[in-house]
């Protein structure tokens, strides 16, 4: 009971933090257009990939590097792809648009010179030797060869999925949208359907596939005794469990399926020896660190599971390389990946480039407890906020719009929802 109301306190206290955190936000680049000027032949910072941990890196590097220096963001998609709503619009149709958020809105109030973009896919990077600065070096688009020096690089190439409802997979939002729709016709037109994995996403997909389409058979298969062991307490395990078997959604735990090809058989075969009915395998497992790049240049910096090695600073461990920092879901961390942790990194990446930049000690690393705080959907009405601090949980019940939180995201990246002037705009 003491935990829970010392919970409660810390969570009102981090309003307050959030308030500063963007006021921040918008005086920053205020200031820094007062005194920074472009020049010809600037130093380049490099971000790969533009996520909400590159992005956010970019935003806060371009309110805050000093005059000579400007940040380069290479980025593969056309729009920032929003996996939150992945779910929901692989299940629900006429939002499809709402996941793909035109870029550099969140650019918008940074000093003139400060950044430039580069709509394209990194294929390798190639630190120098000899007599350069230690780490220095280059990185080399996959499509043109084109190559790019950096000063410092920021790798924030994230995880990559096989498909949805984790990510995309394609780069564009025309063809986004398509697969989207797609997916949605093909749950549509299933009777069976089985979600592999009881994490976030496979939760908030058995629950909408549930709510949307009552009279098919769903089930949830999972590997742990619990859903949500990642990371999460048990309440928010149990309330998950709870609205998915209030909503008829069949929860398997602590069982795995074997291979087995369902499209021929019309089932599949569980590792217990069991069967079930299935015409529509939803997979939401399988999500791997997007580390490639480094692995070629650093395999030191790699760890077995393919995240990228950092120290607390988050430049990566291998000593030879550091002028390469990393953040968001591609490195290793102790707590919960998320869009919280990827935003908190990203700080750390840009002060300290920009401290190194002035020869000053770099800050360290420390995963904040709400970092961990999540949104998570039951059904389409229904859905909890999750807080913990290690020692308490608090689940707090909320109602959620069918198109969840996707124009409160687009505000914050400096639109309009959901107007996108972009040419490539439809299907
Ligand atoms: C279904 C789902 C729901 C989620 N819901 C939430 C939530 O509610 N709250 C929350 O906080 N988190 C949520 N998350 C987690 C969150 O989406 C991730 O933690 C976050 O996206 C990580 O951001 P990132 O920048 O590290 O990488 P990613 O989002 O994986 O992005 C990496 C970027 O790098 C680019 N890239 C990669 N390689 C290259 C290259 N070679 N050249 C150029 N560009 C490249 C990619 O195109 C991409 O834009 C959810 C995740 C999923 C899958």
């Amino acid at each position: 009971m003491l935990s829970t109301l010392l919970l409660i306190f810390k969570a009102l206290g981090l309003t307050f933090k959030q308030l500063t955190i963007h006021l921040s936000l918008v005086l920053t680049p205020r200031l820094h257009r007062l005194t920074y000027r472009s020049v010809p032949h600037p130093k380049n910072i490099v971000i790969i990939g533009a996520s909400f941990a590159g992005y956010h890196a970019a935003r806060r590097l371009a309110s805050t590097v000093p005059t000579g220096y400007r940040v380069v963001i290479i980025e593969r998609n056309s729009h920032f792809q929003l996996t939150w709503v992945l779910p929901r619009f692989s299940v629900v149709g006429g939002h499809e648009h709402k996941a793909f958020i035109p870029y550099k809105g969140y650019l918008a109030p940074v000093a003139e010179g400060a950044y430039t973009w580069v709509n394209g896919s990194v294929g390798s990077v190639i630190v120098s030797d000899g007599d350069a600065p230690k780490g220095q070096g280059k990185v080399v688009l996959g499509e043109s060869g084109e190559e790019i020096e950096f000063e410092y690089l920021v790798v924030a190439t994230g995880a990559v999925a096989s498909g949805l409802p984790s990510r995309v997979g394609v780069m564009t939002k025309v063809e986004g949208m398509k697969v989207l729709v797609g997916e949605q016709e093909r749950i549509r037109a299933a009777r069976d359907v089985v979600v592999l994995g009881g994490g976030a996403a496979g939760v908030e997909m058995a629950g909408d596939v549930k709510e949307r389409y009552p009279e098919k058979n769903v089930t949830l298969v999972h590997s742990r005794e619990r859903l949500l062991n990642r990371g999460y307490g048990e309440g928010l395990s149990r309330r998950a469990l709870e609205g998915l078997e209030g909503l008829g959604v069949t929860v398997l735990l602590g069982e795995r399926v074997v291979d087995g090809d369902h499209n021929l058989t019309g089932e599949v075969r569980l590792k217990s020896g069991g069967v079930v009915k299935c015409d529509c395998l939803v997979k939401c497992v399988g999500q791997r660190p997007n580390s490639g790049l480094v692995a070629k240049v650093s395999p030191l910096s790699v760890t077995e599971s393919g995240h990228i090695r950092v120290r607390p600073s988050l430049q990566l461990a291998d000593e030879a390389c550091s002028r390469i920092y990393a953040a968001g879901d591609v490195i290793e961390v102790n707590t919960v990946q998320n869009a919280r942790g990827a935003l908190q990194q990203a700080e750390v990446v840009a002060r300290n480039i920009v401290r190194a930049i002035k020869g000053k000690r770099l800050v360290v690393y420390r995963p904040n407890w709400w970092e961990s705080a999540t949104k998570l959907t039951l059904g389409l009405k229904k859905s909890v906020m999750y807080m913990s601090d290690g020692s308490a949980e608090l689940i707090v019940s909320t109602k959620s719009k069918e198109e969840l939180d996707s124009a409160r995201v687009w505000k914050y990246f400096g639109l309009k929802p959901f107007n996108d002037t972009s040419k490539e705009k439809t299907i």
